[in-house]
């Protein structure tokens, strides 16, 4: 080590050489590549700890709370945390040296609008608390959510910089402890949960945070115990009204409630559990057409949904047949329903699913088709079998609705672009007579949704499948 060198030469220099040998691995190394990223982030936020620019420690933030406190006016205050989004890309795109300057203008300039009796603290790296008063909060949030930076004389260099944050208005008789729990908590739902630009902190949040905690802490008891039961909804064909397949539902009976899967399948996304419930529901599955073909009920085909967060497993094809061979089901009575996706790595995790499942013989359907970040490759590149149209494309004879007609237009083509495709095409959320009879003009001859039939307990809908014998 050179003695001589400052604290930023020598970051400088770890980061040039670091650079330097990232480089030198083949893309094909994905591990030592991914762990070599983590250690550049790692140094990237060793470096901020020397603190190269202008603001208060974390101590400073405490103590202006403990003031307030002591004044008793820290009801007219407001806490925030937040980070900045990307910091690391503005780093490596001007060089550390001017990242640094470019963060100490932003929070300088941040620092000057609070005025004196506010603060901005860092917490570490590109992570800051904040204590203002509240009539400032609107500055704060227009400030956060992106503002232009410009450093340098001659060569001027510019950066947008936004950021993910968590505010609080504090109440009366909370402890700084409290306060820091309760924007730490808005801010990690703003940026891990919800990937919005801010989240306030209020009652509901706790309770959210409350339920998610609860759902993590009892579910692998639940799935021991067989909790979960598979809904089935029935799909019907518009031609005569009769069934033609049904998607496999979740629902979770808990001390005799029945908890909707709005209540825990965000939670269980979160982390890598709801594969396991997804495996749970299509081994129920199999169990179910299993039984049915022995008994000699006649079988539709069943569809599962599988979620995004298995893109990610690699051994997902061989689990799902090792499931359904278990049971001798054939494959073309399951199907699996993927929602879209919007990143490149996703698109291309997503294509190898979608292709190796079709390879297998079973059906393959794009889920609420025309919700999320739609695009047309997604539909030219994979071979789905289903487009299921999302409900939000039927009209809801509102006539008040300038919608309505722009829906109209774009449930057309997106019937008419599936079909020259060769896909089939469903719709879903199907609740009036009106929508059936513009999905019937539009050639569109399958569909599900509350008209026909609610999701249904096993019992009702093998009567159902009972029926059609
Ligand atoms: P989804 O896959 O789009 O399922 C359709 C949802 O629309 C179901 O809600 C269904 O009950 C509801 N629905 C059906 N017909 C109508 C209608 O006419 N009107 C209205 N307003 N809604 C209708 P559900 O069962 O509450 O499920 C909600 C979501 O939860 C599902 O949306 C799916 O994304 C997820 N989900 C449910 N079960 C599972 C599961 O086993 N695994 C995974 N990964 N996700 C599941
Ligand atoms: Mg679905
Ligand atoms: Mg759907």
């Amino acid at each position: 080590m050179r003695q001589n060198d400052s604290y930023a030469t020598l970051v400088n220099d770890f980061m040039s050489r670091l650079e330097d040998v990232m480089k030198q691995v083949p893309e094909e190394n994905e591990l030592v590549l991914r762990n070599l990223h983590e250690i550049r982030e790692m140094a990237n936020k060793i470096s901020f700890r020397a603190d190269s620019i202008d603001v208060y420690s974390l101590n400073y933030f405490f103590k202006c709370i403990d003031e307030a406190i002591e004044a008793g006016c820290i009801d007219d205050y407001a806490a925030c945390r937040f980070d900045l989004k990307r910091f690391s890309v503005i780093n490596h795109q001007f060089g550390r040296e001017i990242g640094t300057k470019i963060l100490n203008e932003f929070i300088v300039k941040l620092q000057k609008g609070l005025g004196k009796d506010g603060c901005v603290c860092r917490i570490h790296g590109d992570t800051f608390t904040m204590l203002f008063r509240r009539k400032k909060l609107s500055f704060v949030m227009g400030y956060l959510s992106g503002t232009m930076i410009e450093v340098g004389y001659k060569q001027k260099k510019r950066a947008m910089l936004s950021a993910h944050a968590g505010y609080y208005e504090i109440q009366e008789g909370k402890i700084p402890e409290e306060i820091m729990d309760r924007i730490g908590m808005a801010w990690n739902i703003a940026k891990h949960v919800r990937r919005v630009p801010y989240v306030f902190f209020d009652e509901n949040l706790l309770k959210a945070v409350e339920n998610e905690k609860w759902v993590e802490s009892i579910f692998e008891e639940a799935l021991e115990k067989e909790e979960f039961l598979v809904y089935y909804q029935p799909k019907v064909t518009l031609k005569n009204y009769r069934l033609t397949g049904a998607e496999a539902l979740c629902r979770w009976k808990h001390d005799g409630e029945m908890i909707m899967p709005f209540r825990f399948i965000p939670v269980l996304e979160q982390s890598n559990m709801i594969c396991d419930l997804d495996f749970y529901i299509l081994e129920h599955v199999c169990r179910d057409i299993s039984r049915w073909i022995k008994a000699g009920i006649p079988v539709v085909r069943v569809s599962v949904n599988l979620s995004r967060v298995h893109l990610g497993d690699v051994d997902l094809l061989q689990h799902v047949l090792e499931i359904v061979d278990q049971y001798e089901v054939p494959h073309e009575y399951i199907e699996l329903e993927l929602t879209e996706t919007t990143t490149d790595v996703d698109f291309r995790e997503l294509k190898h699913i979608v292709t190796g499942l079709r390879m297998q013989g079973f059906s393959v359907a794009v889920d609420d088709f025309g919700v999320g970040y739609s695009s047309l490759n997604l539909i030219r590149e994979m071979p789905w079998k289903v487009l299921k149209i999302d409900k939000s494309f039927l009209p809801e004879g509102n006539e008040d609705d300038a919608d309505e007609e722009q829906k109209k237009v774009m449930l057309k083509h997106i019937i008419g672009m599936a079909q020259n495709l060769g896909l089939e095409c469903i719709a879903e959320g199907v609740e009036t007579v009106e929508q059936v009879t513009l999905l019937k003009e539009n050639n569109c001859y399958l569909a599900q949704g509350y008209l026909f039939d609610k999701p249904l307990p096993v019992e009702q809908f093998e009567e159902r499948l009972g029926e059609m014998g």
